[in-house]
């Protein structure tokens, strides 16, 4: 089984360093965030060291997503929860900071402290995807025919998935 001695997560599933375990299988395993948003903040991962969800074997994927369902029922009961966020960052630039996919599962009540800070726009609009729209040069230039339409993009990808599912 994949294991990174340096990887923090590793050493948790091997032991070496203690967490909040609320849940184990052969391949997977819950516990609390260290750090959490909300108290009852879950972390699952898969015991088998991938740093991101692309790199992740289908299998691994499979044996521990198949857990999210009951795991969510069990914060949201245990915490009152209304509904959660259900949410992973890929890579540091999405704001990964342990590089172990894990899952987070984020108890949510009405007019309780989390933010988002989600900016999102219509493809109509077109224009700027950055920042600030004083970065020079843009960060991020969406591909001249993706500008304003959701269309070319979505070709792009159902090709990649069809070409090589
Ligand atoms: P990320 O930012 O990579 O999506 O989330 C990593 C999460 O792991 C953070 O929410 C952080 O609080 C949590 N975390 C980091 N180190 C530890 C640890 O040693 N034990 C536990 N239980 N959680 C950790
Ligand atoms: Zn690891």
């Amino acid at each position: 089984m994949g294991h990174d001695p340096s990887c923090i997560f590793c050493k948790i599933v091997a032991g070496q360093i203690p967490c909040a375990r609320v849940y184990e299988t052969e391949h997977a395993l819950a516990f609390l965030d260290i750090g959490p948003l909300k108290p009852g903040h879950l972390l699952l991962i898969p015991k088998e060291h991938h740093a991101t969800l692309p790199e992740l074997p289908d299998t691994v994927a499979a044996e521990t997503a198949r857990l999210l369902p009951r795991l969510c029922r069990a914060v949201k009961a245990a915490t009152d929860a209304e509904g959660l966020n259900v949410l992973m960052n890929v890579g540091p630039v999405a704001g990964q900071s342990v590089g172990h996919v894990h899952w987070h599962i984020i108890p949510r009540h009405g007019r309780d402290s989390i933010a988002w800070p989600w900016n999102a726009r219509s493809y109509a609009e077109g224009g700027n995807w950055n920042r600030s729209a004083r970065q020079s040069p843009p960060v991020f230039a969406p591909r001249a025919d993706w500008e304003h339409s959701e269309h070319a993009p979505r070709t792009h990808i159902l090709n990649w998935v069809r070409q090589r599912a």
